[in-house]
Parts: C-alpha cells; sequence; structure tokens
C-alpha cells in the first residue's frame, strides 16, 4: 500500500490560505488573548460582537485586571460559559499585566486559566511564536479524518496523528489552513469537493483508506479493523474515519 506524503499534499491548501486573517478579529495582543479565552465553545462571530463594548470599556490587561467581576460579567451575557469566562480573563489580565508579558510558549500559555492547547497554538501562530502543536478546532476535527490524514474524533489524538505525519515546518500553518477549508468549502454537508485543492488525495472524496496507512495510529486501527473484518464483525473501510465512499467528477487542480 502506498503511504502519503502529507507534508507534500498539504502545502497548496497552506499556500491557498496564508495570509488570511483569523476570524477573531483582534486589534492587538491583548485583544487576541482575551477573544480567543471567550471564543472557546462559542462562535467567532458573537465573539466579535461582543468584544466590541467589552474592549471600550477595557482597553487593556492593565484595566480588565482592575476591574470587578459584576461589572465585566454583563458584557460577556451572551457568551457560552460567560461566568466562568469572565474569572478566566480578570485572572488572566492580573496575571499578564501588559502586552510584553504574553507567554509564547505552549508549556506558559495553557498555564493559563482557559487556555488549552487549541488556543495556546491559536496565539502563538498569531503573534508569530514557533509552533509547538498544530490547531485543532471543531472543523479540523471534522475535517481531517476526512481527508485521511487522522481518524477518529479526540481532538487530541487527531493533532498527534497531525503531528506525526507532517514536517514540524508546517505545524503552525496547516491546523488554520485544514479550518478554513472547513469554514468555506468541506462543509458537514454538500461538500464541495470541484473546489477543494485535496481532492486528489482526499480519501473521503475518493473513497479509500489507503490514506490512513501513513500514521502509526491509523495503522494500528486498520489492523483492528481487519482482524473485526476476518472474525465476521465487519466494518466498512469507508467507515474507517467517518468516511462515505463516494467518487464525484472531479476538476483537476
Ligand atoms: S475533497 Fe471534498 S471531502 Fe475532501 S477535503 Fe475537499 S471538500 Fe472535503
Amino acid at each position: 500500500m502506498p503511504t502519503v506524503n502529507w507534508t507534500k499534499e498539504f502545502k497548496p491548501l497552506i499556500k491557498k490560505y496564508k495570509g488570511k486573517p483569523h476570524p477573531l478579529e483582534y486589534k492587538s495582543p491583548y485583544q487576541l488573548v482575551i477573544m480567543v479565552v471567550l471564543a472557546a465553545q462559542d462562535s467567532d462571530r458573537n465573539i466579535n460582537k461582543v468584544s466590541i463594548p467589552l474592549f471600550e470599556a477595557y482597553p487593556t490587561f492593565d484595566k480588565l485586571g482592575k476591574a470587578d467581576y459584576d461589572n465585566v460579567l454583563p458584557f460577556l451575557s451572551s457568551v457560552r460559559g460567560g461566568r466562568k469566562k469572565t474569572k478566566w480573563i480578570l485572572d488572566i489580565a492580573k496575571t499578564i499585566k501588559t502586552e510584553k508579558n504574553i507567554p509564547q510558549t505552549m508549556a506558559e500559555l495553557t498555564e493559563l486559566p482557559g487556555i488549552g492547547r487549541k488556543s495556546a497554538s491559536v496565539i502563538m501562530r498569531e503573534l508569530g511564536a514557533p509552533a509547538e502543536g498544530i490547531i485543532v478546532d471543531l472543523h479540523v476535527v471534522r475535517v481531517a479524518p476526512r481527508i485521511g490524514v487522522a481518524s477518529g474524533n479526540d481532538p487530541k489524538k487527531i493533532e498527534k496523528q497531525l503531528m506525526e505525519a507532517i514536517d514540524k515546518n508546517d505545524w503552525g500553518d496547516v491546523g488554520m489552513a485544514i479550518s478554513h477549508l472547513g469554514r468555506e468549502i468541506c462543509r458537514p454537508t454538500d461538500p464541495k469537493h470541484e473546489l477543494c485543492v485535496m481532492n486528489e488525495v482526499c480519501a473521503y472524496c475518493n473513497g479509500t483508506t489507503a490514506h490512513l496507512l501513513s500514521t502509526k495510529a491509523n495503522r494500528k486501527r486498520l489492523k483492528g479493523t481487519k482482524a473485526q473484518e476476518k472474525s465476521g464483525n465487519v466494518v466498512k473501510k469507508s467507515n474507517l474515519s467517518g468516511q462515505r465512499s463516494l467518487k464525484p467528477t472531479l476538476k483537476k487542480r
């Protein structure tokens, strides 16, 4: 079975979305950190909206760090998890105090309340810090298994598989590129394969699991599936990573 050079195959996608702004419309490193925390489990659109009055009232870490919980909470009334996020951003503002102190490593960022690996990777990418992981948001969780570079629906496992498959030099860009693809072209229903630069290699589009052999985890998973098939507990290959067998007519990229 051939394996796929994912670093090479993702180059056109990275190129396509290179320089595309992050959907969170932040205007400073301070706003970036706060908006990333607020955006967890919520939509970027909502956070862009609620952040305008919030930053008018509290334009710096310093001002936010000195604010009262009860005064900040009303700004986040429409944000999912607004109460705990209010506490988190106040704690972060008190800890960081000024933009110069924003941590730029995974270990330091994930020490802050409300910042996990994905949020840390977003902050590091936007601030130009070297990547230590790959952004895996809900779009990447859906699209990476479709493409065949990962399997399952656990963000941590998907990030590990992506890090194993893709050269470290591309870690900073590839997650966001897959995320943009998921937002624009590879939608949950009716993905626009004909517009997609991944269509020649994509497992979902081509109805194959050959691509799954490119990572250790997937080799193990495929082995398990073959054993199930032998024992009569058949799992269709096309269902290995939530894919369906599909062979649409494609335009060559
Ligand atoms: S080829 Fe189709 S299924 Fe595959 S990533 Fe592109 S849009 Fe999604």
